[in-house]
């Protein structure tokens, strides 16, 4: 093994031990370890520019947030959330939260890493969401940037796409050739490319519908959200439903959960 070959090595494991997992166990039970290589400076670096590229986007369009009532409404369910991260990983308290709202038939939500929300405006209106139900859509995007499963997502691609010098480059700051250059320009098209694995859905899952407990929204609302999803998707399948099918067993997940998560909606209702 030569120098830089341990360099690199020593700086990858580093950095699998020191991020084990990105989140702290808490009633809905998530704590999976995971594989995250890529330092999270450069994945926020790359979301933040992919974020605001498509608010300048849907600007230029005249679609970004020419509902002013929808978007107070999006953003005042979205900061009661956000209020709650804390619980979670008390890092995420101090991200720079953005939350906007796109003028879009689709059925849709993200929230990219570091905590940059985008809700359709057809989430809103097709299945005429109560503010319970888009809770639980946004907490469950809101999960996934709070484990980080787009940088998981990234560091998996990496290795496959452009093997561990590409990832050795972001670690040790040097670029290894062009290979670090040209996963860069990657990153944020693989945010949106990669669909999150069925474990990350798990995990979305759970944690959202603790969070939006935690914020006071009621955890049945998950239930009925997905079902109304269902039923829109006779006629057109949502776009959001693409990447989240409603299985039985999602359903089934929820249901078995709600009850351990009550007391947190019960105990954030009585504190209001
Ligand atoms: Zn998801």
């Amino acid at each position: 093994m030569n120098k830089i070959t341990a360099i690199i090595l020593t700086t990858l494991s580093l950095q699998l031990a020191s991020c084990a997992t990105t989140t702290k166990d808490s009633v809905s039970g998530v704590k999976r370890s995971q594989f995250l290589l890529m330092p999270a400076g450069t994945v926020d670096t790359m979301s933040a520019q992919a974020y605001t590229e498509t608010l300048k986007e849907a600007q230029q369009k005249k679609t970004l947030n020419v509902d002013k009532a929808m978007v107070d409404r999006v953003r005042g369910i979205s900061n009661k959330l956000i209020a709650q991260v804390g619980v979670f990983r008390p890092d995420a308290a101090q991200w720079k939260w953005e939350v906007n709202v796109e003028k879009n038939d689709q059925l849709n939500a993200y929230c990219m890493p570091g905590g940059k929300i985008m809700v359709l405006s057809g989430l809103v209106e097709k299945i005429s969401a109560t503010d319970d139900e888009l809770a639980a859509v946004i907490g469950h995007e809101i999960a996934h940037a709070l484990r980080e499963h787009g940088r998981e997502r990234m560091s998996q691609a990496y290795v496959q796409q452009f093997g561990l010098q590409a990832l050795a480059a972001f670690a040790t700051g040097s670029a290894v050739g062009g290979a670090a250059v040209q996963a860069a320009g990657a990153g944020s098209q693989l945010f949106f490319a990669l669909p999150n694995g069925r474990e990350q859905e798990r995990e979305a899952d759970k944690m959202g519908l603790e969070l939006a407990a935690r914020a006071g929204f009621n955890p049945d609302a998950a239930v009925t959200l997905w079902q109304k999803m269902s039923a829109q998707s006779k006629s057109a399948p949502p776009e959001f439903f693409s990447t989240h099918p409603a299985s039985a067993n999602r359903i089934a997940d929820l249901k078995a959960l709600t009850p351990k998560v009550r007391p947190l909606y019960e105990a954030a209702k009585a504190g209001k």
